[in-house]
């Protein structure tokens, strides 16, 4: 187990990573959001965020894309902020479903409980808690300034994918409205499945969800801007949740592999997180029967063995030139 790393040889794996994996033809884009469908098959990208700011990347790291599922890590940050880590175990939980992302199944299950804000019903319900409750554009403003500053600039709203999103969400309307049956949606359905699907389509870069992961990483604070974004407490809540149910019903898999607590998206994109290491994202857009990125993963998976990081590894690797500036909040 190798305890530090030199930013040259970061580089080198990410590169290897990427030559190894570029011509990889499995999976297949999402194609129940018709947008996704059209996205180019080929982009790759892979990008990581160290902890003193600085971006490594290989490949097509600079392409919007739509952020998907990785947007409700954010949103989960943004209530753990508002309400506090008890608070959110109460109304939401942190329990992995073992199920698909937009399981209706387990909500039947457990009809106490969204289970996590990982997966769609908790993601739905973690957006219906964000203040001010019942106003929709003072949300907005919350759930978008709230992910400026976990990935250090500005994303914006996929016009296009929202419009193909919000004509084909039939199941998390059903979502929505199944969970205000159970009393488990915390302001307006309708208002609360627009919002959620409107975060889903925002657009970010594999180099934004780098710079995402590193923050967590660094315990809330932007190694790219500076600014703390969430209090150091709230981290080991955040990637516990994303190391429960990151990969929805494949997480066990997934971390048993790699040990990196991740995050997918329909979009293409992962975000993981090597907490007090760096930030990694990768990017592209063919998806596997659970819906997370074939390539991306198995580059991830790459990096990881080649890194040999692990977060139940009992040894942390450091990279040489590069000690996080501040840690605690
Ligand atoms: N907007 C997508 C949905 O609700 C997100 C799913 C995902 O990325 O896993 O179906």
């Amino acid at each position: 187990m190798r305890t530090d790393i030199t930013k040259q040889e970061l580089q080198n794996i990410l590169k290897e990573a990427y030559e190894t994996f570029r011509n990889d033809t499995g999976g297949k884009n999402a194609d129940y959001i018709p947008y996704l469908s059209r996205i180019d098959r080929k982009l790759f990208g892979i990008a990581a965020c160290l902890p003193n700011g600085e971006i490594l990347s290989v490949g097509d790291c600079d392409y919007p894309f739509g952020v998907e599922s990785v947007s409700k890590v954010m949103t989960a940050i943004l209530i753990l902020k508002q309400y506090g880590a008890e608070t959110i175990m109460h109304m939401i939980g942190a329990d992995a479903t073992g199920m698909p992302f937009n399981s209706i199944m387990a909500i039947l299950l457990e009809k106490n409980h969204p289970s996590t804000p990982l997966v769609n019903a908790g993601a739905i319900s973690a957006v219906s808690m964000v203040q001010p409750v019942g106003n929709s554009a003072q949300k907005w403003q919350a759930i978008t300034e709230n992910i400026k500053e976990l990935c250090g600039s500005e994303t914006e709203l996929i016009k296009e994918l929202y419009r193909s999103e919000s004509v084909s969400n039939h199941n998390n309307r059903a979502i929505a409205w199944l969970l205000k049956s159970y009393n488990r949606i915390y302001d307006d359905p309708e208002l609360s499945l627009d919002l959620y699907t409107r975060q889903c389509s925002l657009s970010v870069t594999a180099k934004q969800l780098a710079v995402c992961a590193a923050t967590i990483a660094n315990g809330g604070l932007n190694p790219v801007t500076g600014k703390r974004v969430f209090n150091s407490s709230l981290s080991p809540k955040i990637v516990s949740m994303m190391a429960a149910v990151g990969f929805y019903e494949n997480t066990g898999d997934w971390m048993f592999s790699t040990g990196l607590p991740a995050k997918s998206g329909v979009g293409g994109g992962i975000m993981g997180v090597m907490p007090g290491t760096l930030g990694i994202a990768a990017f592209a857009p063919p998806l596997d029967g659970a819906g997370n990125s074939v390539k991306a993963q198995k580059a991830l998976r790459y990096i990881t063995d080649r890194m040999e990081t692990n977060i139940y590894s009992s040894q942390r690797v450091k990279i040489r030139e590069c000690a996080a500036t501040v840690n605690a909040s």
